[in-house]
């Protein structure tokens, strides 16, 4: 067979040599040891918290070397595409704070080595698709889905390995007149591969996992579908070769296609990159108690917009990220309390190789942790940013009281033991809403030991001796001595020994308090939410049980 004549055939339109490819986008001129690492989405309108694990990763990596981190497009599979997905994607990335040097952008590409769509990169993958069929390594194959079904089940039924390879790759021999009179007769065609039985076995060493080995490729993968686009595996290739990606993070689930891969670099002759597949994410079952894998159909957790609506910060979710990324992040944020978490020294080594466990309980605790070590106005922007998108309502009221507030957030903020009250935006709505008269509401009762009688007796004697100028000592000095005027005892301890000799004690006293001010039990510093909420508010809120 004359296998230029072939090439020549079967892509009259490419021009470029493979040497016009290579000095299109030649190596990178970076310091020694930078990275460059890439995410490779494909738009289909569903943006994971997959692709934002695997996106910190690569980002760190990049930007802890001063390296270059690249956003690409990874577009071959047009059935699954959705109008708007690429916007999508680039947004999700960038809420979540994560920013690329160099790739596609909702207004073009932004670098040297692109395009950066792989759609737009068909002319380059032509080259090589050219080259690889001149040397006799990949040929066009005309099997239909019928004839592949068929040749799968005979395997499945002889217990053989499921593919086209050896004798079950049809079209492997065509004569070159065979193939022009198929083509001419308007058949279909893919481009395969062609590969070699040899019973060898290869070696890869993954940056997360250690050495991977298995057997080498003898499969007649596809490298060009019938409409000329690649297969994720041959653009993979040519892609991180001329991108000149260092390393490939991606999923686990594609450790299985490594041998293709490694045949395509030996093949081309190119160095592979180091290969970092990472654990897929996983939960506990609430039925079974089980760890299984997190599906997009059950669980809107593996939504990244689930986080977005949920009012998630980034910065949480990063930090949730990091805890599973790295073994040691917890021991490091214990050590480094107030530190940026990209000070954090993120390293490939420390990674877990067991799924990764989403757990909700958990990332919800660390997002306390981050708001609680938040300036009050930082808490106020990022809330208020979330409520111009989900609760228009809640950032009318943030905008109409702007000193209150920030007085209400500001509420046992700072020193080492800050209050953890604020959990989530959407949460912040809730247990911010006593500070408005618009969204106050009574939701607990009054404590059993206090009937209705002794509630108005309280807030009598509360309200003609209360001077809101009172510093909280002296505040706190006239709430004993009601207590102990209306005989509940002023020591907590003391109702406990002798529940007999008292009404109840200081703690039923302000519960009523907390009760009538906030609505809730669990509250705040009175003394601060008083003066927080002002005068008039607080005395026409205690008024109403008086
Ligand atoms: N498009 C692939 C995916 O979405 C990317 C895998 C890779 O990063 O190489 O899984």
């Amino acid at each position: 067979m004359d296998y230029k004549a072939l090439a020549d055939y079967l892509f009259p339109d490419v021009k470029d040599t493979p040497e016009d490819i290579e000095a299109r986008f030649p190596e990178r001129q970076l310091p020694a040891g930078a990275n460059v690492t890439r995410i490779g989405p494909s738009p289909t309108g569903f943006v994971h918290l997959g692709n934002l694990y695997n996106a910190i990763i690569g980002e760190r990596i990049a930007h802890q070397s001063q390296g270059v981190f690249y956003l690409r497009i990874e577009d071959t599979d047009n059935k699954r595409e959705v109008e708007g997905a690429v916007e999508t994607v680039i947004n999700a990335m960038d809420y979540f704070g994560v920013h690329f040097d160099e790739g596609a952008t909702a207004v073009g590409d932004n670098g040297k080595y692109g395009p950066y769509r792989q759609r737009q990169r068909k002319e380059i993958y032509h080259v090589f698709a050219k080259l690889l069929t001149e040397r006799g390594l990949a040929y066009p194959c005309f099997m239909t889905a019928e004839e592949i079904e068929a040749v799968r089940e005979q395997q499945t039924a002889n217990k053989e390995n499921p593919g086209i390879y050896g004798k079950y790759a049809k079209c492997r021999d065509l004569t070159l007149d065979e193939i022009k009179a198929n083509i001419e007769a308007g058949k279909e065609w893919v481009l395969r591969f062609r590969g070699e039985e040899t019973g060898e076995n290869i070696a890869v060493e993954d940056a997360i996992r250690g050495k991977l080995e298995m057997p080498r490729n003898n499969m007649d993968f596809v490298l060009l579908k019938s409409d000329g686009i690649p297969t994720y595996h041959f653009a993979h290739v040519i892609d991180d070769h001329f991108m000149r990606s260092t390393h490939v993070i991606r999923g686990e689930e594609w450790i299985s296609s490594l041998p293709m891969h490694v045949e395509l670099f030996n093949t081309l002759g190119w160095k592979q990159p180091v290969y970092c597949h990472t654990a897929t994410l996983m939960k506990i079952d609430e039925e079974s108690g089980g760890k299984r894998k997190l599906s997009k159909r059950k669980d809107p957790e593996l939504a990244l917009a689930y986080y977005q609506q949920e009012g998630i910060s980034k910065d949480a979710v990063w930090e949730f990220l990091l805890t599973l990324l790295n073994s040691n992040y917890e021991e490091w944020r214990i050590a480094n309390p107030e530190a940026d978490y990209h000070e954090f020294p993120y390293t490939l080594e420390k990674m877990s190789v067991s799924g990764a466990l989403v757990d909700l309980d958990k990332m919800r605790d660390i997002s306390k942790n981050v708001i609680c070590r938040m300036s009050a106005e930082q808490v106020r922007d990022g809330w208020l940013e979330w409520c111009n998108e989900y609760n228009k309502d809640f950032a009318a009221l943030i905008n109409k009281y702007p000193e209150r507030t920030l007085g209400a957030l500001n509420i046992g903020r700072g020193g080492a033991k800050p209050r953890r009250d604020i959990e989530t935006w959407k949460q912040a709505c809730d247990f911010m809403s006593f500070y408005y008269d618009e969204t106050f509401r009574v939701t607990d009762d009054m404590p059993v030991e206090c009937d209705e009688a002794t509630v108005k007796e309280f807030f009598g004697k509360y309200l003609a001796s209360y001077d809101h100028n009172d510093d909280s000592a002296v505040w706190f000095d006239k709430v004993k001595a009601i207590t102990e005027e209306m005989g509940f005892a002023v020591k907590p301890k003391d109702y406990k020994k002798n529940p007999e000799q008292f009404r109840g004690s200081i703690v039923h006293i302000t519960n009523m308090l907390r009760i009538a001010l906030t609505g809730h039990a669990n509250a705040p510093d009175i003394w601060e939410v008083s003066h927080v909420l002002g005068e008039e508010i607080t005395r026409k809120r205690l008024q109403a049980f008086a």
